[in-house]
């Protein structure tokens, strides 16, 4: 069995147009490869804060909520699968990183790291218009972690319809919290 790692980033776009392609339409998303023998894996948020905890269930359940897919996100403070802050690459470049390591086709771990050098919202409410949504990264990445990989960029108009996977993130929006269609879509296909 070939073992290895992948990594999988979020990138910080200054995107100020994109297509307005209708996010009903299918086929879109794209899977990483490998994924998890099972539709459930856990994550450990202990190392957070407060704050920062409630960003990362954010990001979880959103994948949770999605039928009829069975997936589910598992908070676990003695599982390897770390969700940490830490450096990146400084502010305005990658904003959060998911590694996952994998064996065959099965994904084994994941880790995910949001860049500490961001200006972060990490409200509900409506970031700034400078700031970074912890919720719409969160949300991106933990898709990361169940295999799902970047949505084609015709599918990520600039707008609330933007899916969660697309590539890159507009600064000062809240776009990329809720999935949309061809998220949703890869959960229900990667986990049926
Ligand atoms: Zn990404």
């Amino acid at each position: 069995m070939k073992r290895g790692s992948l990594t999988a980033l979020l990138a910080l776009a200054l995107a100020l147009a994109t297509s307005m392609a209708s996010s009903s339409q299918v086929g879109a998303w794209n899977p990483i490869g490998p994924k998890w023998p099972n539709p459930t894996a856990q994550y450990d948020k202990h190392t957070l804060s407060s704050s920062w905890q409630d960003v990362a269930d954010f990001g979880a359940v959103q994948w949770d909520n999605v039928t009829p897919s069975p997936w589910d996100w598992v908070s676990n403070d003695s599982s390897n699968n770390d969700i940490t802050r830490g450096s990146i690459d400084g502010s305005r470049r990658t904003l959060a990183v998911t590694n996952i390591y994998y064996s065959g086709n099965t994904i084994t771990r994941i880790t995910m790291k949001f860049d500490s050098a961001e200006s972060w919202y990490l409200g509900s409410g409506t970031p700034g218009s400078g700031q970074i949504d912890g919720r719409s990264v969160s949300a991106h990445e933990f898709g990361h972690g169940i295999g799902v990989g970047h949505t084609q960029s015709t599918y990520c108009p600039s707008n609330s319809n933007r899916a969660t996977m697309c590539a890159s993130y507009i600064i000062g929006t809240s776009y990329q919290r809720s999935l949309e269609v061809d998220d949703r879509n890869a959960v229900n296909s990667l986990y049926p």
